[in-house]
């Protein structure tokens, strides 16, 4: 059982910010920042990665529409765009689905650390590009 496969159901109540007949973009319940919204296809898919190229390039087109809209009206100075993909990357719920995450200001709660290391790259270029 999935649990945003059952929000599209009706079968879970959510807030609904924006509902086609592919896409079905909700409040996030932890609203990480105010208008956390989560935009998923309607179809499960296991995460972006299985999803069908033309269902994924339509689903950032409605993220984008949201995240103007949703950064514009909540008075927002800019927004993260987040796909967890699998457990290792923080995926806990495995129905593909983009986070939009306004952001307000510099020294809000929200972090995320690139940290710095070293790896020969043209070394990762010959590994990325082995048939
Ligand atoms: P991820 O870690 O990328 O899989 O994100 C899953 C997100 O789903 C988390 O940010 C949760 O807060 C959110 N979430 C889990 N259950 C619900 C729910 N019933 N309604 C809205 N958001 C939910
Ligand atoms: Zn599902």
């Amino acid at each position: 059982m999935c649990i945003f496969c059952s929000i599209v159901e009706g079968g879970i109540p959510s807030k609904k910010v924006y509902e086609d007949d592919d896409v079905l973009a909700i409040l996030d319940i932890s609203q990480t920042t105010e208008g956390h919204t989560l935009v998923m296809p309607k179809k499960h898919y296991d995460n972006f990665l299985a999803m069908p190229k033309d269902e994924f390039a339509n689903l950032m087109a409605v993220t984008q529409t949201l995240a103007e809209k949703i950064t514009g009206n909540l008075n927002a100075s800019g927004c993260n765009i987040l796909i967890n993909t699998n457990a290792v990357a923080g995926q806990s719920v495995m129905h593909a689905h983009v986070h939009i995450i306004p952001r307000y200001s510099d020294n809000d709660t929200v972090s995320f650390t690139f940290s710095e290391n070293i790896f020969d790259l043209d070394e990762v270029l010959k590994k990325i590009n082995r048939d």
